[in-house]
């Protein structure tokens, strides 16, 4: 209840501030407002971002640096090795609330940062960190972060225009009975939540499909900075306790931010295969 309680209170603030700023736009400008409005979202989002790893994450979570060297030094020694000039890594008290595997890269230029958290560091074995956090670098190496962006702007950008377009036709066939004034009229927004609502469930794979083919990239990248396909294997069979670990095609491509557990194994033991000898002592003495 006391983190709802802090989540509200969040949405109250940041929500209020966007309302704001959107109403704002559209009384200013009654007929570009779909564009500006458009530009102040993405502004907004990426304020959000940028601020989360060091003003949001904190209401909720411990974040401490981690100083444990023998989990540290293997995993600095991995972003030295893939030129990311890190000289942290953080942990996260996520057993507060859970005792799901996780880790992230968050925030962007001065805020970005690689966090594990407790679970990880408790259940994980050292090879299983080590995949992990190869994933983590991958997104940070491919920086997804800045090309998410990107594709949050087209998303929010044919949002806007649509929400524009429906705002019109409902307001033109029901506004009077609903006493909605115009766009303008806070009254609107139970409506603009039900339209955007509708927007982003129709849009579910695409979105789905976006963020589950960075989170394959991240896995390959993973595979090749960590060297650990066996330490791969496990976390998947670990995050198998939510996620449903071998779906058909369909559902997969519905339903999933990230590749199958099945695909995901699938992949890191092909990668072995293709890379024995790594695994088999040396002969030569
Ligand atoms: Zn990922």
């Amino acid at each position: 209840m006391g983190d709802q309680f802090k989540g509200l209170l969040v949405g109250i603030v940041l929500g209020g501030l966007f309302a704001v700023l959107l109403f704002g736009v559209v009384r200013r400008v009654p007929r570009t407002w779909w564009i500006w409005g458009s530009v102040v979202s993405i502004v907004l989002l990426a304020f959000t971002v940028l601020i989360a790893p060091v003003y949001i994450v904190p209401i909720f979570n411990k974040v401490t640096p981690l100083d444990d060297p023998k989990i540290t030094e293997p995993i600095l020694s991995m972003a030295r090795a893939n030129g990311i000039p890190a000289d942290k890594v953080y942990e996260m008290d996520a057993s507060r609330q859970t005792t799901r595997m996780s880790a992230n890269v968050s925030g962007f230029g001065q805020t970005m940062r690689i966090t594990l958290n407790d679970n990880l560091l408790r259940r994980g074995s050292p090879e299983e960190i080590q995949a992990v956090m190869g994933h983590e670098m991958g997104h940070y190496v491919l920086h997804h972060i800045y090309k998410d962006f990107l594709f949050f702007f087209v998303v929010i950008v044919v949002g806007f225009a649509l929400l524009r377009w429906s705002l019109d036709w409902c307001l033109a066939r029901w506004g009077e009975r609903w006493q909605i004034r115009g766009v303008g009229d806070t009254a609107v927004t139970p409506l603009v939540f039900l339209l955007g609502s509708v927007f982003f469930f129709v849009l579910t794979p695409i979105l789905n499909a976006h963020t589950r083919t960075t989170e394959f990239e991240a896995d390959m990248y993973g595979i090749n900075a960590s060297r650990q396909p066996d330490g791969e294997a496990q976390a998947d069979i670990h995050l198998g306790e939510y996620r449903k670990m071998s779906p058909g095609p369909i559902e997969e491509w519905i339903f999933f931010d990230h590749p199958s557990g099945r695909n995901r194994i699938y992949t890191a033991m092909r990668w072995k295969a293709e890379n024995l000898q790594l695994f088999t002592p040396s002969q030569t003495r």
